[in-house]
This record gives structure tokens, C-alpha cells and sequence, in this order.
């Protein structure tokens, strides 16, 4: 992955977002404040509006200005988690420029390590690391294989946003719900396997 496929596993982020967006929303309104389509749609644009200004040295000067766009332009609990993501990924991706699956990996599970840090949270809380952790195993079990890798890690991020519908929400906003929170899926969830949804699009040709 270099610039160009950062940008086009971006645009791809935007594209999926803007046509979810409504969905997302939805998911939202039954366990959260509706909010979560709209400020995804906020942070994406100004991604896009970022991707159509600047050109960029490398991976990580990008994702950095990515990770800092996000944190700046959502107002929600997603956008400092998107967005830490996005800045552990640069610091990780620092120095390896076009990452190959290996250095891919390692700033992929920086970025995660970053969400689970700040918002103090693990899988089986009904989050976003629902989606994002069992990605990450299949990517790493997938081996040495770009495409399969990015393949994999999305498929299971769809079953990692399944599995959020049955589990009680123990962080962010749903948790206010207690039991109730049971049987539906985390938004923040399905978000997260949009962005894998446009990883293995853009990734696995
Ligand atoms: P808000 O809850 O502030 O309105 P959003 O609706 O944009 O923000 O995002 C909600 C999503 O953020 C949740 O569905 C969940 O996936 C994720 N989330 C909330 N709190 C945490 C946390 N502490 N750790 C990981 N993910 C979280
Ligand atoms: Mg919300
Ligand atoms: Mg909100």
C-alpha cells in the first residue's frame, strides 16, 4: 500500500459511508442519539475534501492527516477513535513506504491498539472492536497473501458486526441501555466493516 492505494481505499471509505450513511443513522437511533451515518458523512467528506487538496510525501504523512481531519471534524465518540486509529497506523507505517502485507499488518494492529487505548474498551463490549479485532486475526491468519488477507479481514468484520447483535453494550453511549441494548447491531460496528468492505475492494485485485 502507497499513497495511491491509501487514497483509493479512502475514496472507497467515502463512497461506502455516504451510501450508508441512512443506515448507520438507523442503527444508531435504536441504541444510541442517531447521529453515528451523519458524523461518519462529516469526517469522510473532509477526508475527501483533504484527498482532493494535497499531495502527500508518504503512507504515514497522510494517515496522519487523515487520523487528525477525523478527530477535528466529528464530533462524536467515532471520530477520536477513527481518528487515533488513522494517527497509530502513520506512526507505525512511519519510515515504510508502500507498505507490504507485513508493515501493513503491523500499522493496522497499531491502529486498534490505539481504539482499544482510548476508549478503554475490548472485544464483547459491543463496539467497534467487535468488527475491527476479528479483522485483524483473519488478516493475520490469512499469511502472506495481500489479497486474500484484505479478503478475509473483511469477511470477518461483517461477522464480528453480526455478532454485536446479540451482546449487551458495556461502553460508549449504548451501554446507558443496560439489556435493552441486546438485538441490534452496533453502529459503530457496521461502519467498521465498510471501511474493510472498501479495504478488500480497493486491496484485492
Ligand atoms: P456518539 O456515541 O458520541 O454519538 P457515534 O454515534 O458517532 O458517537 O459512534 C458510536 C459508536 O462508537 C458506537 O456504536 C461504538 O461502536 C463506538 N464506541 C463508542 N464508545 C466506544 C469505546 N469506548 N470504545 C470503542 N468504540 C466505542
Ligand atoms: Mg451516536
Ligand atoms: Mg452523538
Amino acid at each position: 500500500m502507497g499513497v495511491a492505494e491509501l487514497t483509493a481505499w479512502l475514496r472507497r471509505c467515502t463512497e461506502l459511508i455516504d451510501e450508508h450513511a441512512g443506515e448507520l443513522t438507523e442503527l444508531d437511533a435504536a441504541i444510541g442519539d442517531a447521529d453515528h451515518g451523519a458524523n461518519m458523512k462529516r469526517g469522510f467528506d473532509a477526508v475527501a475534501g483533504v484527498l482532493d487538496d494535497g499531495t502527500f510525501e508518504d503512507v504515514a504523512a497522510l494517515a496522519k492527516k487523515i487520523g487528525m481531519t477525523l478527530v477535528s471534524s466529528v464530533g462524536g465518540a467515532s471520530g477520536p477513535l477513527y481518528g487515533t486509529f488513522f494517527l497509530r497506523f502513520a506512526s507505525s507505517a512511519q519510515g515504510s513506504d508502500p507498505l507490504d502485507v507485513h508493515s501493513l499488518l503491523s500499522a493496522l494492529q497499531a491502529g486498534v491498539h490505539g481504539i482499544e487505548e482510548r476508549g478503554k474498551a475490548a472485544i464483547g463490549q459491543k463496539t467497534m472492536l467487535d468488527a475491527w479485532v476479528p479483522a485483524l486475526d483473519a488478516f493475520q491468519r490469512a499469511g502472506t497473501s495481500l489479497a486474500t488477507a484484505v479478503r478475509e479481514g473483511a469477511r470477518a468484520a461483517t461477522e464480528g458486526r453480526e455478532a454485536t447483535g446479540p451482546m449487551e453494550a458495556t461502553k460508549g453511549r449504548a451501554s446507558y441501555l443496560g439489556e435493552r441494548s441486546t438485538g441490534h447491531i452496533d453502529p459503530g460496528a457496521a461502519s467498521t466493516a465498510l471501511l474493510w468492505q472498501a479495504l478488500a475492494e480497493t486491496l484485492a485485485r
